[in-house]
């Protein structure tokens, strides 16, 4: 996603096989001693045991929040301070970048190159926000008589901050610095399947200075840790990250208490090949669309649109390089696709490419469980590619979340936008295209947050990241971001010299 760092990243032995909670500054088992495991995914081994928060603990981490905030001196901290701090966060990070990559490959099971840009994205996105805190500011605003106004931002509060399993470090940095820079407290609940970066975070976040409270980092089971947190009056807002059907069901629970609410979801992202398009670079912008981080990214490029004069080409060329994508040991350097992140998941991407074959599609290419050698127990699957696919088929409408991609052809610029459309979703689109009036133009028709243009990156620290339609609604990773964590203060104050006195009494 962002850059990446030249390292050697050494095969890592798990000195560390407890991971605790994070409440009120404190690292803590969970109040009934219960606890999960985490899997590397590439083999299917335990790496760590996990302290999984209750109900109880949950609470101790909304009363830490709540106190750090309500009576806390970090929203209070003169701006350049908790800049400063923030910084500093990032700076512990790019000490630990090694095992922080390390660690995020054990747990996840992506690719070496795939794991070094997240992470390093990750220190940028505090860097980001630890500049652009700076130049957040109310507003002073004209009003006619001797009236004057002027607005204030102020944090919103306690944010309960959800994460999903594909981007744990990095979706727990887009929600934890924007929040830390405006002056929020926090409590993050990573997924039960990748808990270990986002609680390597919070120690470094207190390790940095950021007081007691401000963040808690609370790993267990989104039904009840999470519903828990959606649901208690003391919590100002919730940010998530993770599937549509439980963005729904979240943005139900948050109107109890009307909370402030933003909701980064899934997506079924159109990537349009115009037959003006430099071939060579959208073949391999189109595959590094798709099979990035195992095809297992929100804003995938997973339907994919190419104009029927070039189709055959184009299809030849993406489907012989598809098949030299190597599979292999995540910590290699030559290593393209990871594994996917367990077996559940595994079914899930199956049962698509069952499905379309069932509706008559062909597979070009892949179409399997892959089999790969000293990694007999993890969980992969073969990068496909499917043709002879229409919009009434299950594969071209749902989010598969994994390495498949269906093409299908188009032929006008009206066309290739209406099919682009045709989606729940919203969230990424792509087009490749020399031609820039046609950018523009089709561009501006698409329905969808981001659209990449001859590009196959969609997010840098500082570019808006978010969805049209049912991909949810807010923006990360910008600077309208702060705005999302906080409230504007409308002050409105009398100059006049004799007193008001507007019922005439
Ligand atoms: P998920 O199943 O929706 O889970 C996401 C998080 O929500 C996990 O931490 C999960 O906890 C928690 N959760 C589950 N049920 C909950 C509930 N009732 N209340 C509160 N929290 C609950 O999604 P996922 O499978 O982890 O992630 C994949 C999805 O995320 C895909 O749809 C993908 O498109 C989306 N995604 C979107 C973006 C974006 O920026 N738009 C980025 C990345 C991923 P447990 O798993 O621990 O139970
Ligand atoms: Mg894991």
């Amino acid at each position: 996603m962002s850059t990446v760092q030249e390292t050697k990243v050494e095969k890592p032995e798990m000195k560390r096989k407890f991971y605790h909670l994070i409440i009120n500054g404190e690292k803590l088992e969970s109040s009934n001693g219960t606890t999960f495991k985490t899997y590397n995914p590439a083999t299917g081994e335990v790496i760590a045991e996990v302290a999984k928060a209750s109900k109880e603990d949950t609470e101790k981490a909304i009363q830490a929040a709540r106190q750090a905030f309500d009576y806390g001196k970090w929203k209070k901290y003169p701006v350049n301070k908790r800049s400063r701090t923030i910084n500093k966060i990032a700076s512990i990070m790019r000490a630990r970048f090694n095992e922080l990559v390390e660690l995020e490959i054990l747990d996840t099971g992506k690719s070496l190159h795939a794991a070094q840009g997240q992470v390093m994205q990750a220190i940028e996105d505090f860097e980001f926000y630890a500049s652009a805190i700076v130049g957040h500011r109310g507003a002073v605003n004209s009003v006619p008589g001797p009236f004057q106004n002027y607005t204030e931002k102020e944090p919103v509060g306690v944010c309960a901050q959800i994460i999903p399993w594909n981007y744990p470090l990095m979706m727990t940095a887009w929600k934890i610095a924007p929040a830390l820079a405006v002056g929020c407290s926090v409590i993050v609940k990573p997924a039960s399947l990748t808990p270990l970066t986002a609680i390597i975070l919070g120690e470094i976040c207190l390790e940095a200075g950021v007081p007691e409270g401000v963040v808690n980092i609370i790993p267990g089971s989104g039904s009840e840790v999470g519903n828990y947190l959606v649901e208690h009056k003391q919590v100002d807002k919730v940010a998530f990250t993770g599937s549509t059907p439980i963005g729904k069901n979240i943005m139900e629970r948050a109107s109890q208490t009307l909370k402030r609410v933003t909701l980064e979801l899934g997506g079924k992202s159109p990537n349009i090949v115009f037959d003006d398009a430099d071939l060579e670079a959208a073949v391999d912008g189109s595959l590094f669309g798709i099979f990035y981080n195992t095809g297992q990214s929100c804003e995938a490029r997973s339907r994919l649109y190419v104009h029927e004069s070039i189709f055959d080409e184009f299809v030849h060329k993406f489907v012989e390089k598809t098949k030299k994508l190597t599979l292999g040991d995540p910590f290699d350097k030559g290593t393209h696709i990871g594994a996917v992140i367990d077996q559940n998941q595994l079914d899930v991407i199956d049962g698509y490419v069952k499905s379309a074959i069932e509706d008559g599609a062909d597979i070009l290419t892949g179409g399997k469980v892959a089999q790969v050698k000293g990694f007999e127990n993890g969980f992969w699957y073969e990068p496909t590619v499917i043709a002879n696919v229409n919009h009434k088929m299950k594969v071209v409408n749902e989010e598969i979340f994994g390495p498949v991609v269906v093409i299908m052809k188009f032929s006008d610029e009206k066309e290739a936008i209406k099919l682009a459309n045709d989606t729940e979703f919203g969230l990424g689109s792509a087009l490749w295209t020399k031609d820039g009036a046609r950018a523009t133009r089709v561009a501006n028709q698409i329905q969808a947050g981001i659209v990449m243009v001859n590009c196959p990156f969609s997010a840098f620290p500082g570019t808006p990241f978010g969805g049209y339609k049912q991909s949810g609604f807010g923006r990360e990773l910008c600077i309208e971001t702060l705005d999302l964590y906080t409230e504007t203060k409308s002050i409105i104050s009398y100059y006049g010299s004799r007193p008001l006195n507007p019922f005439g009494l």
